[in-house]
């Protein structure tokens, strides 16, 4: 299966009320109510051009008209309120560390910058609750709840980049994913701006509540196009007391792969479990200087953490040591962050080899074996370099496509995306979906429907309209 041909990011087939806004022609000082409302922005054209961009690779046709840097919640709401009176488009902003295109802005846009908005309002140890605004940095909330022996378990790759906010639009999941779950499983309340300049709070502070619908849960994962996040109480978990790590190398990913699968019925529960191939791991050695392929053609990492460290990591070692090339076991703070940032530099160490593509699907994980093969036949076929590193326990694969040259992607060139499409096809041949944890963003949204069917795709539009009856909010983003 392929894409149609080389696709501009902006030419989505896909219309909808939502794709309509930022279309008027303006009359001059038409943003002066707006600048008159706003602590803090900018019209410098390097200044506008840099906050339309993340970390796809991909660029909007043109520059954002202008970036607003919300300083308060009242920023927030004179802003979406004057781009909802005067249709035009707002692309809410974190970090910018997405990797699909979300924060992405264009041409007669608004980006709506939050990372000023980074206050920790409240941090309460009893009910194992933080309250914080939507540009605290991820490990920063982790550091101060470590002050209380606490701690705050999303820990995406990019934990010391993306912004709370951004990571509840994203639903991003972690390295920790395999035993305390992804950025849903942590949020409890939200406070919203919407389209209208209506300000909400949504879920509840308590662990445990069931009025009405689950209207904090709708926001988790929409990317920006439900409306804007501007503070959220998060669950926080007591900081576990020990933890144990197990580094293993094998022959191939497949044989790495099937080890992971065969930790689920082994009565353990890792915290983390991640996988690394060969191709990925001669990248993080150039990157380190590190000899990590030397060692095998895959590698995984599982940590153990809590009471019985030490005694789940001799469970898990006594699994991997049945197919592994080696595994060392170590109880040393030191030697474990060392190893996880190895991995965390997967992705930068691909990237500092040049142009990607980057993927993120997700399968059953018994089908996990099965993923990593699907994508190397996928690679071996059509000729397209591809490395692939895994949030094992969660089945979730980032495939990661090489596209030759050098420059800001303004279109993906066909021969990339007919290899994206297949795995996404693969994917859903699996059992699985197309996007664990980066979300839809720009670059996915022609799959959708093939995943979720017309009626709930229909629905995911007549839910946007209610919510954004003027599509001002990240039109032409995932759904
Ligand atoms: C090296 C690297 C490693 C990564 N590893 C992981 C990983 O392990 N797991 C993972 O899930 N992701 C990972 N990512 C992707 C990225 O960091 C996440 O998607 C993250 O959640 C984005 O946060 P951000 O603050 O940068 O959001 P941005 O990129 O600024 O925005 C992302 C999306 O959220 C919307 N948005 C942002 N803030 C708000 C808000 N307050 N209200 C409403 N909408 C908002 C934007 O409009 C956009 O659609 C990685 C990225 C990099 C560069």
């Amino acid at each position: 299966m392929t894409s149609d041909a080389t696709t501009s990011i902006r030419a989505d087939s896909s219309t909808s009320v939502a794709d309509a806004a930022s279309a008027e022609p303006r009359e001059a000082g038409w943003l002066q109510p707006l600048f008159d409302a706003v602590s803090s922005y900018s019209v410098d054209p390097d200044e506008t051009a840099a906050a339309g961009l993340d970390r796809s690779g991909t660029q909007a046709i043109g520059t954002p008209t202008v970036v607003i840097y919300a300083r308060s919640v009242a920023d927030v709401v004179a802003t979406l309120a004057f781009a909802n009176t005067n249709r035009v488009s707002v692309v809410t902003r974190g970090a910018g560390s997405g990797l699909t295109g979300g924060a992405v802005a264009g041409a007669g846009e608004i980006v709506l910058d939050l990372h000023h908005l980074n206050a920790i309002t409240d941090l309460n140890p009893v009910d194992g609750t933080a309250t914080v605004e939507p540009g605290v940095i991820t490990a920063d909330l982790d550091r101060a709840a470590a002050e209380h022996g606490l701690f705050y378990a999303p820990d995406p790759g990019s934990v010391e980049l993306s912004t709370i906010g951004g990571n509840i639009a994203t639903n991003a999941g972690g390295l920790r994913g395999a035993k305390y779950g992804v950025t849903r499983d942590a949020v409890l309340a939200l406070d919203v701006v919407l389209a209208d300049g209506r300000h909400l709070h949504v879920g509840r502070d308590t662990v445990k509540g069931v009025v009405g619908y689950d209207l904090a849960g709708l926001f988790v994962g929409s990317e920006g196009t439900l409306g804007v996040v501007v503070g959220a109480t998060v669950r926080l978990l007591p900081r576990p007391a020990g933890q144990a790590t197990a580094a293993a190398y094998f022959d191939t990913v497949e044989t790495a792969a099937r080890a992971s699968v065969a930790l689920a019925t082994a009565g353990v529960r890792p915290s983390v479990i991640e996988l690394v191939d060969g191709k990925t791991l001669e990248a993080i050695d150039e990157l380190r200087g590190s000899a990590l392929a030397g060692r095998g053609g895959a590698f995984l990492l599982v940590q153990t953490d809590g009471f019985g460290a030490l005694a789940e990591i001799d469970v898990v070692a006594a699994v991997l040591r049945r197919t592994a090339l080696s595994v060392d076991i170590t109880e040393d703070a030191a030697v474990a962050a060392t190893l996880s940032a190895a991995r965390r530099d997967a992705l930068p160490s691909i990237e500092a080899r040049g142009r990607v593509l980057i993927e993120d699907i997700a399968v059953p994980r018994s089908r996990l074996a099965e993923a990593f093969a699907g994508v190397a036949e996928i690679s071996a076929r059509t000729g397209i370099e591809i490395y692939a590193f895994a949030h094992a326990g969660d089945g979730n694969v980032h495939p990661i496509i090489v596209i030759p040259g050098d420059g800001p992607l303004t279109s993906v060139p066909p021969e990339a995306q007919a290899a994206a499409d297949e795995i996404f096809a693969l994917a859903l041949r699996l059992g699985g979906t197309l996007t664990a944890e980066h979300g839809i963003g720009l670059l996915k949204r022609n799959w959708v429907e093939r995943e979720v069917g017309p009626d709930a795709r229909q629905l995911f539009r007549t839910l946007k309209t209610l919510f954004d009856p003027n599509g001002i909010l990240n039109p032409g983003k995932s759904i």
